[in-house]
């Protein structure tokens, strides 16, 4: 069957999450290709402000990670920047040289951070507040610098302030209103915003207008109009945004402010549409994701040919994501000669709630201070409840001051009630997922139903709702954490499945335990792929769709989209003609950085894809699992052989170990190091497995970091002989092989297991043996997948395709 050409133009939360929509209702109507200027795969843009805030890594925002675009069949293209669009042959063009044909065109573009045009403005230090880039700007200007001034006091200025301070910097904010958000507070709540953040640190520069960028190369300061000066080693400009419609503009498509769209998001172009921040529907240009999804749900059922009611805009609200300070508004928030408001105001406890009334229905509201009625009254306004019928001031009353607890006010919600607003999930939805899927845990009901995916702020009711529906059961499960939200089982339960089912393959893992995704999730997929590696070595095929893009192509992709090469050294050491053939290679495939790793070996940075089995084959050494969730290197000191206080031979022992063990898949990256002495050159007290030499003997120590969560490593024995270094190390791989969680660091795993139990499981020698014997059993299977790679011409041909796809 021939699949429709379905073209997406920004990698972003509007354009992807219309895709995942299309992708519910027909998997299997078209041929997807996605185009991304940014070197990310689709990430959730709202949390930014928590990954400056230091409440999450880069990582963790990631909505839909390679994986998922792969095993949906998506040709996503990041770093390429759609430049021209030809309407008439149906073709799109991008800066990288890329061309691609489409049945059916969608723009999610997005919008522009507005810069003012100030002079100065071009210097270095000055920046937006808009993607990862701008973000990790930050974060290293705040090691370097101290003060910042963020131009902006609305939400996204707010957020960054909030951000700079806890990254220890100085921040002013500038604004040239006497109120902040002045476009969501009325001046009450603004005033209360201020004294809180201000209470926080933050200073704040009202009704000030700025004029002049002060600096040579680098910024220093800020000019305002008044004459007077602010000093500034990093100024963000938060002063607006404008939707991103140069593109479409160009290649003529209708647009106004945005991309003129109907309300089915069809542009003045057949077959073209735009959603998101650069779509303008009936003259509205939205900035937060709920409409944009909204928008996005009527386009994907548009353009499956299902029915679809219309869509005739959103009611849009907002809420501040800065840590102590709850702030909610919604539509209208300042009164008029035509409306009446509800409010209440203590100011003892710091709580402002106002809402808007006009023909006896919630056109808007404010909350500071006790956001927990939002939902709610959001639910108001779009029902049109009719405020006469109920008695007014409770409309306000927090339900547990009332008398009546946040749990029993969520069993009184209906089912139509919405409980995330952002991704439009409702009450009803969550119950019956709950109760038909087995879900135990919010993460579960993200995974299933969306809801808390975005900002956030609904975690606490979903909290509520699912202990609503379970009662005492939900503390139970609560404790079991399941592996993934596509199941309720945990890891021990699947592993005593697949043992007693005798299950062997990932897919029928899925199938026979009740899988409530068919394909499973990036975290699940992996997961499965190892237990069935680990359980069953030579019968279980490893799975290369279920790895991680790096174990799947055997390198490491970097942000740029190139790879890097580790040739293996073993125990850190080279020949002058292995040098040799690395710089030759380097040379002749202008690999643009030769760099030394910390695990002494030499990486190839910068390589191109369709590069990496020329060059594997040229080296002729096996390649470094650099990335892997596997052995990595084993590091060693120079030892015994050429170090005045070497009492053993490390170099041998580091060189023995590698080659051993090289290859083993673990739950998570396993670093090892060999030190000739207890001056500990090697650095083996910070590794998964350090063995240090002590006269007559070695000391093994495990579940050492020198990571994130640095740890040093915990003695585990000592030993006389390099033998029974040999078989220790087999052993304790082989069990935490056995007993971590996938992707559990050692440092974890020794905590939460408690060293004292696994010194009483590796203390008896039958048991190290038996490990031994199974972990024998592991090594003696494996294969050298670059020789693999280099020798087979069809998995070849998956590194040399073009990416010109015409
Ligand atoms: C720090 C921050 C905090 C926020 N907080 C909230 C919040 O709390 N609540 C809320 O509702 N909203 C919030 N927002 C707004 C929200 O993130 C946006 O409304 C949403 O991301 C818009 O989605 P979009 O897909 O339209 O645009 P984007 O997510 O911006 O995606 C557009 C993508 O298209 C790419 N692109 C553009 N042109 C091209 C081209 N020609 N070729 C290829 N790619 C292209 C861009 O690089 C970009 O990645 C926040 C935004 C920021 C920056
Ligand atoms: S650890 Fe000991 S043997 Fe190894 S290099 Fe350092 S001092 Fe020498």
């Amino acid at each position: 069957m021939n699949l429709r050409k379905l073209v997406l133009v920004g990698n972003g939360m509007a354009g992807v999450r219309c895709i995942e929509e299309i992708l519910k209702l027909a998997p299997n109507r078209f041929e997807i290709a996605i185009f991304g200027s940014e070197p990310h795969p689709n990430y959730n843009r709202i949390l930014l402000s928590s990954v400056l805030a230091g409440d999450a890594d880069i990582r963790d925002i990631v909505l839909n990670d390679w994986n998922w675009y792969e095993q949906n069949g998506i040709k996503l293209h990041t770093g390429q920047t759609v430049t021209k669009i030809d309407t008439e042959k149906h073709l799109v063009y991008t800066d990288g040289g890329i061309v691609e044909s489409y049945d059916d065109l969608i723009l999610a573009t997005g919008s522009l951070p507005f810069m003012l045009s100030l002079p100065g403005a071009d210097k270095e230090g000055v920046i937006a507040f808009r993607d990862i880039k701008d973000c990790e700007t930050m974060i290293e200007a705040s090691r370097k610098y101290k003060k910042a001034i963020v131009i902006g006091g609305g939400l996204l200025g707010l957020e960054a302030a909030r951000g700079l301070l806890n990254l220890s910097m100085e921040v002013s904010v500038v604004h040239i209103f006497d109120n902040l958000m002045e476009r969501q507070l009325d001046p009450v709540a603004s005033k209360m915003l201020q004294r809180e953040l201000e209470a926080q640190g933050m200073r704040f520069l009202m009704e000030k207008h700025s004029e002049e960028i002060l600096g040579d190369r680098r910024v220093t300061g800020l000019r305002f109009k008044d004459g007077t000066v602010e000093e500034a080693d990093l100024i963000i400009m938060a002063v607006g945004i404008k939707p991103n419609v140069a593109l479409a503009k160009e290649n003529g498509i209708e647009v106004n402010r945005g991309i003129v769209v109907n309300d089915f998001l069809e542009t003045s172009v057949p077959n073209v549409y735009a959603v998101g921040e650069c779509a303008e529907h009936r003259g509205m240009v939205y900035g937060l994701v709920a409409p944009l999804f909204e928008q996005g749900q009527v386009l994907a059922k548009r353009i499956c040919k299902r029915e679809t009611d219309p869509y005739e805009g959103s009611i849009v609200y907002t809420k501040l994501k800065v840590s102590g300070v709850d702030v909610f508004s919604a539509g209208e928030f300042m009164d008029s000669p035509d409306t009446r408001a509800i409010r209440v105001h203590d100011e003892f406890a710091g709580i402002y709630k106002k809402i808007l009334v006009r023909d006896n229905k919630v056109v808007g509201a404010v909350l500071f201070g006790d956001t927990s009625d939002s939902t709610r009254i959001l639910q108001m306004m779009k029902n049109e409840t009719n405020v006469m019928e109920i008695k007014r001031v409770s409309v306000l009353e927090n339900p547990d001051s009332a008398g009546v607890s946040g749990m029993a006010a969520v069993a009184a919600m209906s089912d139509e009630e919405i409980i995330c607003g952002c991704n439009g999930v409702s009450k009803g939805t969550i119950v019956q997922a709950i109760q038909e899927k087995g879900l135990c845990s919010v993460e579960d009901i993200k995974g299933c139903t969306g809801a808390s995916r975005s900002c956030g702020g609904c975690k606490q009711l979903v909290a509520q709702v699912l202990e609503s529906v379970l009662g005492d059961k939900a503390q139970i499960a609560a404790q079991k954490e399941p592996i993934c939200s596509c199941t309720s089982l945990s890891r021990e339960e699947v592993l005593a499945e697949i043992k007693e089912k005798h299950l062997t393959t990932v897919k029928e893992v899925m199938y026979v335990l009740g899988w409530n995704q068919e394909e499973g999730c990036s975290k699940c997929r992996p997961a499965l792929n190892y237990y069935l590696n680990m359980l069953w070595p030579e019968e279980h095929e490893d799975e290369r769709a279920s790895r991680f893009v790096n174990e799947r192509l055997h390198a490491n992709i970097q942000k740029d989209g190139t790879y890097s090469v580790v040739p293996r050294m073993y125990g850190g050491v080279t020949s002058p003609s292995e040098l040799k053939r690395i710089a030759e290679v380097a040379e002749k495939y202008q690999v643009p950085m030769v760099k030394v790793t910390g695990g002494q070996r030499i990486d190839l940075l910068g390589v191109k894809k369709e590069d990496l089995p020329k060059i594997w084959a040229e080296l002729d050494m096996p390649s470094g699992f650099a990335y892997g969730k596997a052995l990595r290197t084993v590091k060693t000191c120079v030892g015994s052989d050429f170090c005045r206080f070497g009492t053993q031979n490390s170099i041998q022992m580091g060189i023995d170990i590698e080659k051993k063990f090289e290859r083993i898949n673990t739950p998570a990256k396993f670093k090892m190091a060999v030190s000739g002495c207890p001056r500990n050159c090697a650095e083996s007290g910070i590794k998964d497995l350090g063995v240090v030499g002590i006269d007559g003997g070695w000391e093994i120590y495990v579940g050492g970091n020198g990571g994130v969560h640095l740890r040093a490593g915990d003695l585990l024995c000592k030993v006389k002989t390099e033998e029974e270094v040999m078989e220790w190390t087999g052993a304790f791989m082989q069990y935490y092989r056995e007993n971590a969680n996938y992707g559990e660091r050692t440092s974890y795993w020794v905590e939460r297991v408690g060293l004292a139990n696994i010194q009483k499981v590796l203390e008896d020698p039958e048991t190290r043996r038996q490990l031994n014997e199974r972990i024998d059993v592991a090594l003696s299977v494996l294969k050298d997948p670059w020789k693999e790679i280099v020798q087979n011409e069809e998995v070849r041909a998956v590194y040399e395709e073009l990416p010109v796809l015409a």
